[in-house]
């Protein structure tokens, strides 16, 4: 076995973070809030293409606080992907609303348009919808926003894993009438844990910064007339994200290389695939990740073993939220015979896509993969 570990997707940090965190300390702004703070925001909207945005403890906390300014409400129904990562679906209970979960269709892993529209049919009082763009890639957003706005709903775009994606030349996260970008140690780009709500409507990133900071009025005296939260950002984490914010594009293309380094070193091998993305996006390639056709003999568990023996890290692919425990009680909504996200689920893995991956860890990683399938 390698004393070198290879991760999955680690933060890798350059030094200039360091530079906005010393700024911090010197001008003694250590406390939440603070210049690194606003402009952290201000580089992150203009990044996306203009808008607003409010950055937070972490993308959970945007996307509870979503989901309130929403106007969600206890007993309501959301709809949200299933195939996902639960930090999206468990701020639908903190509100006491009801999650409906959606689907995945085959062309991008995401929520599955044809399945919003049946479960339209079946709930036609719901008016929030959830959606992801599953580790990177882009749903299909124009179809999942013009379903929405046939049935005035709003669009909640949950872009934890795709901050530097595109769909049709524009960011994701820009889609929702609200979206999401997360900085938690293993996406994109980190700032050691945070998150960020974005939207175009300045009125609503008002609010969710007045929600984020206990619902104070602006009183002289503490004065609430609602019910707050301590969700705001500190501005040492938020000076480590400005200092990432320039690495971004760079981790992008490194993310892509990745991808398409496996791609093409598995292409000879009938019935791997890696996960697909649409003509029209530009993904992060957050992670890369690869399915097995069911007839193989191989299965992911194989992969993920052979790896490990090695001290290489891998991952299973989210599970569906419909197939969790705490979930057991919620409705699913499909819309093909055979459920497209369990499928996923069962046929799929994370390969390693950390961006400090030698040419060589790639090497290695490829000639034991192709080694269990006797190549
Ligand atoms: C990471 C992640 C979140 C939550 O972000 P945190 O900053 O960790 O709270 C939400 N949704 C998805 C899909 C994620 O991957």
């Amino acid at each position: 076995m390698s004393d070198k570990r290879i991760y999955l997707s680690s933060p890798t940090m350059h030094g200039e973070e360091l530079k906005y965190i010393h700024e911090a300390f010197d001008t003694n702004w250590v406390a939440p809030l603070g210049p690194n703070v606003n402009e952290f925001e201000k580089e992150v909207a203009a990044y996306v293409g203009g808008g607003y945005a409010s950055a937070l403890s972490a993308g959970t906390a945007a996307i509870h606080l979503a989901l309130i300014i929403a106007g969600v409400k206890r007993d309501d129904v959301v709809f949200a992907q299933s195939l996902t990562f639960s930090a999206t679906v468990n701020p639908i209970v903190y509100v006491g609303a009801k999650p409906v979960f959606i689907d995945s269709e085959k062309d991008t892993w995401n929520l599955d348009p044809d399945a919003l529209r049946k479960a339209f049919e079946k709930y036609p009082q719901c008016r929030v919808v959830l959606a992801v763009n599953l580790y990177g890639t882009p749903a299909k957003l124009d179809e999942i926003r013009a379903i929405c706005d046939e049935h005035n709903a709003i669009l909640i775009e949950d872009a934890a894993e795709s901050l530097g994606s595109k769909y049709k030349g524009r960011h994701t996260g820009t889609f929702g009438d609200l979206g999401i970008f997360s900085f938690n140690g293993n996406k994109i780009i980190t700032s050691s844990g945070g998150g960020m709500l974005y939207s175009k409507d300045e009125e609503a990133i008002k609010r969710s910064r007045f929600l984020a900071t206990q619902a104070r009025e602006p009183e002289r005296h503490y004065e609430h007339k609602e019910i707050g939260y301590n969700y705001r950002m500190s501005n040492v984490v938020a000076g480590i994200g400005r200092g990432q914010m320039k690495h971004l594009d760079e981790h992008v293309s490194l993310k892509k290389d990745i991808y398409m380094t496996y791609r093409k070193a598995f292409e000879d091998i009938e019935g791997v695939t890696m996960n697909p993305y649409g003509a029209e996006s530009e993904p992060n390639f957050w992670l890369s990740c690869m399915t097995l056709d069911k007839s193989l003999s191989v299965k992911p568990i194989d992969i993920m073993l052979a790896l490990e023996k090695e001290n290489i890290e891998t991952r299973p692919i989210w599970k569906p939220m419909h197939l969790q425990p705490v979930f057991k009680d919620c409705d699913l909504i499909t819309a093909e015979m055979e459920r497209v996200s369990d499928k996923i689920f069962d046929t799929g893995l994370c390969l390693p896509s950390d961006i400090k991956n030698t040419a060589e860890d790639m090497d290695r990683i490829i000639s034991l993969v192709r080694g269990v399938f006797g190549r």
